[in-house]
């Protein structure tokens, strides 16, 4: 059974449209050494940009250093409303997270943002993980449900784990990670699994509860072509989003709604 996305991402298109025909936007990209997967991306971009009427560029650089002065100019320049830093980076992306101005900070990165978070009170949420709660907001109740967030990064695990435990969604979130034991034990144990471990079907279907809920957030390259972390009979017993499609739809939707509430902070 699959979860579709198609009434949220058609609301989110909505809300963007709305602005974006009243409103001059830029998003700039900011990038270093891409490669041909990190430009394919881009280009994606530039494409769902034009259709919602945003301006796009992508800047290319080639050290820490110019990546940084980059950054420290969009921040400077009126005409930017957002930037998005185009990962993963060759060193902790910390490092350079920590210049972006958390008005133009659409991708949620910045400490400054995710510190808010848990208090509820960032400016905006990461992309990915708002992409995550919103799908399951419009899919059933979250409130007192037993989740299973399965990765803890910054920009995926943690912050999903700390939106759906907080007072807006009520949820009660087991987190865990490469050196949690019986994840099966967790997993059977909830009403929502969140897959985002990186690792290509690694939930399978003697792993979930029937009828349960799972959002697949895994992005893998498999003989040239894209699989979620959950595998595809999983489908036979539970309601799973798709992959392609799915919570990476949704995650792009959302970069540019954020683009259009910049003008609330210009
Ligand atoms: P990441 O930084 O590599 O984190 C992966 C997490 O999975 C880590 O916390 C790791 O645990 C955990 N993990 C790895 N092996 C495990 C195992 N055997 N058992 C339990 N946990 C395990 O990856 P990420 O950036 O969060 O991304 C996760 C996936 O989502 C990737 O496939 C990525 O491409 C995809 N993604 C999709 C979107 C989208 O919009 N759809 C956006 C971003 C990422 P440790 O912390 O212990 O190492």
């Amino acid at each position: 059974m699959i979860i579709s996305i198609d009434s949220l991402s058609e609301k989110i298109r909505n809300n963007i449209m709305n602005i974006s025909t009243k409103h001059k936007l830029k998003l700039v990209s900011v990038a270093l050494e891409p490669d041909k997967a990190t430009l394919a991306y881009l280009n994606s971009q530039r494409r769902l940009s034009k259709k919602l009427h945003i301006d796009y560029e992508v800047i290319e650089t080639n050290s820490k250093k110019e990546l940084i002065e980059t950054i420290k100019k969009l921040n400077n320049d009126e005409s930017v409303n957002g930037i998005f830093l185009s990962q993963p980076l060759p060193f902790d992306s910390h490092e350079v997270s920590i210049y972006i101005e958390p008005k133009k900070d659409i991708e949620g990165i910045t400490p400054y943002n995710l510190g808010n978070l848990i208090y509820g009170k960032s400016i905006f949420k990461p992309c990915t993980a708002d992409s995550v709660v919103r799908i399951l907001r419009d899919f059933t109740e979250i409130d007192g449900k037993r989740v299973a967030v399965i990765g803890r990064s910054v920009i995926v695990g943690m912050p999903v784990s700390v939106m759906l435990a907080s007072k807006e969604n009520n949820a009660t979130v087991t987190i865990c990670h490469s050196h949690t034991k019986n994840i099966k034990d967790i997993t059977l144990n909830s009403d929502i699994i969140v897959a985002a471990v990186g690792h290509p079907e690694f939930i399978t279907k003697d792993m979930v509860r029937e009828n349960s809920i799972i959002i697949d957030v895994g992005i893998n390259v498999v003989d040239g072509k894209i699989v979620g972390d959950v595998k595809k009979s999983v489908r036979d017993i539970a309601y799973v989003t798709e992959v392609p499609g799915g919570v990476g739809e949704i995650t792009s939707l959302i970069l540019f709604e954020n683009l259009t509430k910049t003008i609330l902070y210009k």
